[in-house]
């Protein structure tokens, strides 16, 4: 992960911060959780609708199941308890893009509870983040306000959509602390293949509530809610300049109001979206028209035997069992496809270059020509293969590099390439012992030089060998043998 980042709080060490998290994860069931309409992204406004999602008075809703058991899996995956049994709320509230004038949402019987994700500090020990809750509801519309007019739309498309909302305690005491926090939920939502984890469009968001208070102090800070930034950067910051919002009030003698905050990226600086100071009566109670969620062991065991490997596994198997470096492990884990990528190349390379070739030059590659690792033709495969053939002295880096390229381009195997452009390694130990010592006989001029401390003229020698084999010979021996004829 990134440097060390300097904290406003190291400006105050008589202050500390307790934040806690709201985070919003989108599922990605095929459909919506109370109706049968597609979960997905519709271009036209309301063309992703039914009578259930809009909420026509007498429409019945259905649980998604599949609802269910992605909130096990996020349950298990974050040491929660599943409590065997739950149930759904209504939360009522009055705005145009909930038709319905409620929210189906789990209030006093959430399904997990008490779990915690454990995040990995600067300094590489653990802390663990614990959690009051996970439930399920679904989200509401959009509301659309005209820049051109002074009108306002509403999009139901969004009506309906399922989501998990995990409710931290507010253990979190640094903005870098909220970063990891939200990387490392991230990765495992995605890992479990149950939200994308697409901050811009809105599929993983977070409310931050922060509070400041003086160290010895018992009682907690009056907390603000920063609402739903949408990326790490812009989380980190918002909450930095929370953190020494509140902090300035406090030493100036005045007193934090509770009130919820927004981000303005570009003027970088929050301003007041709404006063928390009443608590809003959402007058909650079950939700009649659906039955109790009961979870049975069978379920419960069926959802543990279907868990993939987590992040924090992975990260741990890297480094063990395929000796990377905590730097390259991370790198790794942060992108699950790139994660996905090194295992199936390791499947068919357990060379120690492989990490680096896939770093280095697959990911140089990507990042150059802006091609997406899965539309990428150097399959894991195929860059094993590469990576094997210069490890087995086939051809030498150089021109496994040029390999890469021509893999990328052509969508053919590195063997037939190498083959087609006739690219192999020329000249066995002894051929290129020769060749070595036929230029140091013809150069007596530059050899002299050289024994007389001109150590530059090295370079003069290998790029002889380079012309002489047209870049094909093994680079590390002919040093070798140039150094050992030079230096007779
Ligand atoms: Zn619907």
């Amino acid at each position: 992960m990134a440097d060390h980042i300097t904290s406003v709080l190291d400006k105050y060490p008589d202050y500390e911060a307790t934040i806690g998290m709201e985070v919003h994860v989108q599922l990605t069931t095929n459909t919506k959780i109370f109706c049968s309409c597609p979960n997905s992204i519709a271009q036209d406004p309301n063309s992703n609708i039914c009578p259930i999602c809009a909420g026509y008075p007498g429409t019945l809703p259905m649980l998604n199941e599949k609802v269910v058991d992605f909130a096990i899996l996020a349950g298990l995956a974050t040491n929660s308890t599943i409590n065997a049994n739950s149930a759904f709320d209504r939360k009522h509230y009055f705005y145009p893009d909930l038709p319905k004038n409620f929210q189906i949402t789990q209030q006093a019987e959430p399904i997990c509870t008490d779990g915690f994700v454990a995040i990995r500090l600067e300094d590489g020990s653990t802390k663990k983040v614990n959690l009051i809750r996970i439930h399920i509801e679904e989200d509401a519309g959009k509301n659309i306000h005209s820049n051109h007019s002074n009108e306002s739309f509403v999009d139901l498309n969004r009506a309906g959509t399922p989501l998990l909302e995990i409710v931290s305690y507010p253990d979190i005491s640094t903005s870098d602390e909220v970063r990891r926090y939200l990387k490392t939920l991230r990765s495992i939502v995605q890992y479990l293949g149950i939200c994308t984890g697409n901050m811009e469009e809105g599929s993983f968001r977070a409310d931050t509530n922060i509070s400041v208070r003086k160290k010895g102090q018992k009682e907690l800070g009056t907390k603000c809610e920063l609402k739903n930034i949408n990326s790490f950067k812009f989380i980190v910051d918002a909450t930095e300049h929370e953190l020494e919002r509140q902090i300035t009030i406090l030493e100036e003698g005045g007193k934090v109001r509770s009130e919820t905050r927004l981000w303005n990226s570009k003027e970088r600086t929050t301003t007041v979206m709404r006063s928390k100071e009443e608590t809003a009566d959402y007058r909650f109670f079950q939700e009649p028209d659906l039955p109790i969620i009961h979870i049975t062991t069978q379920r419960l065991e069926q959802a543990k035997a279907s868990m993939p490997e987590l992040p924090a596994a992975k990260f741990e198997r890297f480094i063990a069992e395929c000796g990377l470096t905590d730097y390259e492990a991370d790198i790794l884990i942060e992108d699950i496809d790139l994660a996905h990528y090194f295992d199936a190349a390791r499947a068919h390379s357990t060379s120690k270059n492989l990490i680096n070739w896939i770093l280095r030059d697959l990911v140089g590659y990507l990042k150059e020509e802006k091609v997406e690792l899965a539309n990428c033709k150097v399959t894991p495969e195929r860059l094993a293969q590469l990576v094997n053939l210069v490890d087995q002295g086939v051809i030498n880096t150089p021109t496994g590099k040029e390999v890469l390229m021509f893999v990328a381009q052509t969508d053919k195997d590195p063997m037939t390439i190498i083959e087609e452009k006739g690219l192999k390694q020329i000249g066995s130990v002894d051929e290129l012992d020769a060749m070595v010592q036929e230029i140091i006989a013809v150069n007596p001029k530059q050899v002299a030089e050289y024994r007389s401390g001109k150590d530059k003229l090295f370079g003069f020698f290998v790029g002889q060998m380079m012309q002489k084999t047209k870049g094909k010979g093994n680079t590390q021996l002919i040093n070798d043998l140039v150094k050992k004829y030079l230096n007779q």
